[in-house]
Formats: C-alpha cells, structure tokens, sequence
C-alpha cells in the first residue's frame, strides 16, 4: 500500500549566495487524511568538474546574465510533475529512477540536473515528514549517530575569492580527541575570529570569500598556512600530530591543467611539470601540518593521482572532488587505479540522491573515506548536514562559520547533536 503518494511537485527560481538564481521545489504527499510538504534548494559551483551532472540555465542574456533557471522549473512544474503524480515518495530508488528515464541523458542536462536534484531532495523531505522522523534519521536509520568532523575552510583563494591565492581553500580541521561537534564548531570559530586580527594587525584584507573564509593578497601559499598556524596559536589551541589542529588544503588543480597536460597557477602564473606539482605537495606537507589535499591534480590526470596515492596516502587523506564528481562509476575507475583515497561528496554533481548514496556505498566498501561538500554557491537550505549523518561520513566541508548559507549547515549539524545526546528535550 502507498504511504506517502506524490500529490504534486512545484518549483521556483530563488537566489543563491553568489546573487545567481538556482531551483527550489516543494513536493507535496498524502499520508492517511494528512499532506505533507518537504522542500530543498540546490546549490551551484565555480569550479565544476567536467564531468558533472549539467544544471539548465536560460541562456536568456537579457536576464541573469543568461543564468536564469526558469526552464529548468517549468521542467518541474510540467513534466516532472505529470510524471511523479501517484508515485510514492518513500520509494526514493523508484522516484530517482523515473526521473533519469524522463530526463533520458547520462548528465542530466534534458530537465537540468538542478531541476532533478530539488526534486529528488524535496521527496525525501516530504516522506520523512510525513512519517514525522527528523531527516537524517529517516535516511540513515538507527545507526545515523555519528557527527561529522568539520573541515573548514577559513581562507579562500583560487575561482572564490579576488585575491592573488592558486589554492582555492585553506581549511582547519579540528581534529582533538573526544570532542563534541560543539566544542569542534567553537574551536574553529575562534580560530577564525583569531585569524581575522592577524590580517588586520599586518594590514592585510579581512574582506571575505565566496564560501566565508578570508581572502587576503599574499605572497605565496606558504604564507596562509602560516598565518593560519599562528591564528591557531593566539586562540589558545596547538596545531599538528596529537595537538588540537590540523591543515587541509582544496587546491581544485583542475583549473590549472593547461592545454600539454602541466599545471600553471593562474594568477601567479608558475608552471609545474606533473612530477613538479607532486613534489611542491610533498614540501609543503614537510613544512606544515596538513592531513588532506583536496584535487592536487587535474580531473582527468589519473596517473598522478595515482602515484601521489601510491608514495603518500598511507599519511595523507587526498580526497577526489572533480576526479570522482560523485559518480560510482568514476570512483570504481580510481579504486581500480589506486588514486586517492577519499571522495567528496556533492548531490549535485551526480543529480540524485540514490546516486549519491551509490557513490557513498562504493566509496566505504572500498575503504575510501567520505566526505560531504558544500558548493561554493549555496542556499539556506540544511540538507547536506542530515545527509552528513546519515551517511555517517565522518567529515563534512562546509565552508567559514561565517554567511548564513554555512552557518545553516554548522547549525543544523548542533541541533542534531542536541537531539542525538539529550534526546529528552525533544519532550
Ligand atoms: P565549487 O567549489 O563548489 O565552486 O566547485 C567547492 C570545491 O571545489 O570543493
Ligand atoms: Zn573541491
């Protein structure tokens, strides 16, 4: 018997944090007598991997740029509308399903992976709703009780910010023992309040990001990492093994990749042979205190990838972001190959959320670690963060505990901790 049928399916063209329009959509579900809604917003990145899913934009220059979403909601409102009326919203595998068959392409860019995406999230939300469970509950089940590890990105670089940094995130992660999601989200904002008075005290910009971290001018990448040490330092905490810190970097080097397969930093325009980028990976690993690189080399540049796991992944996390786009089928390929050793995980680079848990399923039965991600461009909306625990990923990249599209994240995720801890409040 159906328990939670799709009554109807809308969207709407709301903005993200970067003043572009982006998808939300509402699905509506009966259950016994009652309706239901459940709603989400999708999120949009800079530095997309060419191998993601295809959001729809308008193309229509006389609005947004030609970055409107309009066609991509009436795609909602008419098609898959018509299509998910009557189905159930609790059989998601069912209802992601009839959404690629209708889209009939493998990146989505028929309907727009944004205008799928809202909608696959929306039916989530509706049917845990409708059965009254917290989100992260009805996804994970039972066993969803694990907080994730901030990894946040404090100063920003790269296609994120205006200023002269390649990378594109500098990140902290609070990695001491025993400490409560709390206690991690405190830490590093006081970090974060700490490194805002070191760039003052040295006239540096304390003008912000796309994701909320600062985006100071400076010399080189070394710098950063080295302020950052010393923020950790003036807030009271210790950086490094067994200490209360730890560095991770997104370098996003598939915005470097130039045209005979090497590397160039664009805006100090430095040129690495491939072999020339592992090493400076390696030397800046000797020199701070960093535990994860985020896409050290280019999407399609396996072999690197590859050694670069071979020769340091026993120590250090390398995490697959536009390597991996979320897709099982290009983790199997780096499992296969042995490159990195951990994958991001963004909904909307695969444009389902049964895919997205595919692509967690195949990360964790591999041993690779997961990882949840924001995008650059976000909304309000908090899903990431019940997805987080669901999935119990362990780690989540949510960007500055700064701008309300982060903190929507870093506070649901204390709101869950709440509930998971003292459950009696609920009462
Ligand atoms: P994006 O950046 O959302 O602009 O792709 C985030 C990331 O690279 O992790
Ligand atoms: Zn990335």
């Amino acid at each position: 018997m159906k328990t939670t049928e799709i009554l109807r399916v809308r969207a709407r063209e709301i903005l993200d944090s970067r003043a572009n329009p982006t998808v939300s959509a509402t699905v509506t579900v009966r259950r016994g007598l009652q309706e239901y809604e459940g709603a989400a917003a999708v999120p949009s990145g800079a530095s997309t991997g060419e191998h993601e899913a295809r959001e729809l934009r308008d193309g229509n220059e006389s609005r947004y740029h030609g970055r409107g979403v309009l066609t991509a909601c009436a795609h909602v409102n008419g098609e898959i509308n018509a299509a998910l009326r009557g189905c159930d919203a609790a059989a998601q595998e069912h209802v992601d399903a009839r959404l690629r068959a209708l889209d009939g392409t493998d990146d989505l860019s028929r309907l727009g992976a944004n205008a799928v995406l809202a909608v696959s999230l929306a039916a989530a939300r509706a049917a845990a709703n409708a059965y009254g469970l917290p989100l992260y509950r009805y996804l994970g089940g039972t066993g969803a009780c694990t907080l994730p590890v901030p990894m946040m990105n404090i100063l920003n670089g790269g296609a994120h910010a205006a200023n002269n940094l390649d990378i594109q995130e500098f990140m902290i992660v609070p990695t001491r023992e025993g400490a409560t999601f709390a206690e991690r989200l405190r830490m590093c904002a006081e970090v974060y309040h700490a490194l805002r008075g070191v760039l003052v005290s040295r006239g540096l910009s304390a003008g912000i990001g796309d994701e909320g971290g600062f985006a100071p001018n400076l010399r080189t990448p070394a710098d950063a990492c080295g302020l950052i040490l010393e923020a950790i330092g003036l807030a009271g905490y210790t950086a490094g093994e067994s200490g209360d810190f730890a560095l991770a970097l997104d370098a996003a080097a598939s915005e470097w990749v130039t045209e005979d397969g090497a590397y160039r930093m664009p805006k100090i325009r430095r040129d690495f042979t491939p072999k020339q980028l592992s090493s400076y990976w390696k030397s800046l690993c000797g020199r701070f205190p960093i535990i994860s690189i985020e896409d050290p080399f280019g999407e399609n540049d396996w072999e690197s990838w590859a050694a670069l796991t071979r020769s340091s992944g026993r120590r250090l996390q390398l995490v697959g972001d536009d390597l991996f786009v979320t897709n099982a089928g290009r983790i199997r390929q780096g499992i296969e190959l042995g490159a990195a050793n951990a994958v991001l995980i963004k909904p909307n680079q695969i444009g389902t959320l049964s895919d997205t848990f595919g692509a967690i399923e195949t990360a964790k039965t591999h041993g690779y670690r997961v990882i949840l991600s924001h995008r650059s461009g976000e909304t309000e909306d908090s899903f990431l963060a019940d997805l987080a625990v669901a999935a119990g990923a362990g780690q989540i990249k949510t960007g500055a505990p700064a701008r309300g599209e982060r903190t929507a994240k870093y506070n649901r995720l204390l709101a869950i901790e709440d509930e998971l801890l003292y459950p009696a409040h609920l009462n």
